[in-house]
C-alpha cells in the first residue's frame, strides 16, 4: 500500500491474507520478516523517510517482528502492538517452550520481540501504522546505569533494555497544578509544534503502555 509524507512515497506491509481472513475467529502469529526490513528502510536506514536517531542503536540490534490476530483488549481497548525482550521471564519449561517457538518462528533469539495486531494494522491509517511502529522502537531502548550512561557487555556491545514513557503523570495533576516537571515541560512544548511528520488520528493502544 503507498501513501505521500513529507513529499516521500512510502508503502507499507500489510499483515498477510491469511491473517486477515482469519480475523478474531482464529488465535495466529505469524513471523513478519517483510516489517522488520521495511522498519530499517523506513526509520533507521541513513535518507530513510522517517529517519528516527532516537533509534539509531537499534541499526546494530536484533529484532524481531510478529504479526497476530489474538484478541487482547486492556481498558476497553485492543492492543495494537507491543515491544518486549523475549525468553527472560517464565519457569524453565515456560522458557525453553518460548525458546523453540522463537527457534521455529525466527531461527535465532531475538534481542527483541515487537508484536502488531494483524487485525488492527489491515485497517489502520498509514500514518498511525507509522506512528505505532515509531511508538514501539521508544520502548525498545539502551540499558543505562544510576548515571545515565549506556551500559556495555564484556565484548563492548551496548545493552538493550525496555524503556518506559518519557512522561509520567497524571492530567488531573497537570490540569490543578500546571507543569509539575521537566518531562511534562517537553511534552507540553512537543505538542504545540507543527508535527515533524504529520498528525496521526487515533491515539496508539501500545500493550506496553496500557497496563492493566
Ligand atoms: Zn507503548
Amino acid at each position: 500500500m503507498k501513501f505521500e509524507v513529507m513529499d516521500r512515497s512510502i508503502s507499507r506491509p500489510l499483515p498477510p491474507e491469511e491473517l486477515v481472513e482469519a480475523g478474531r475467529q482464529a488465535e495466529l502469529f505469524r513471523p513478519a520478516p517483510d516489517v522488520w526490513e521495511w522498519i530499517q528502510s523506513v526509520y533507521l536506514e541513513e535518507g530513510a523517510p522517517l529517519i528516527n536517531y532516537d533509534h539509531e542503536h537499534l541499526v546494530a540490534a536484533d529484532v524481531a517482528v510478529l504479526w497476530t490476530t489474538a484478541e487482547n483488549i486492556r481498558h476497553g481497548r485492543q492492543i495494537a502492538g507491543t515491544a518486549e525482550i523475549p525468553n527472560v521471564k517464565g519457569t524453565r519449561w515456560a522458557k525453553a517452550r518460548e525458546r523453540d517457538q522463537l527457534m521455529q518462528w525466527f531461527g535465532r533469539i531475538p534481542e527483541f520481540l515487537i508484536t502488531l495486531d494483524a487485525v488492527t494494522a489491515a485497517q489502520d491509517e498509514d500514518l498511525n501504522f507509522c506512528a505505532l511502529c515509531d511508538h514501539e522502537l521508544y520502548h525498545c531502548g539502551l540499558k543505562l546505569d544510576r548515571h545515565g550512561s549506556v551500559k556495555y557487555d564484556r565484548d563492548g556491545n551496548a545493552q538493550f533494555a525496555l524503556r518506559g514513557h518519557d512522561v509520567e503523570e497524571h492530567i488531573g495533576v497537570v490540569a490543578r497544578y500546571g507543569i509539575v516537571s521537566a518531562g511534562v515541560e517537553r511534552l507540553v512544548a512537543a505538542a504545540l509544534q507543527t508535527p515533524l511528520i504529520a498528525p496521526a488520528q487515533i491515539s496508539i493502544a501500545c500493550g506496553n503502555c496500557l497496563r492493566a
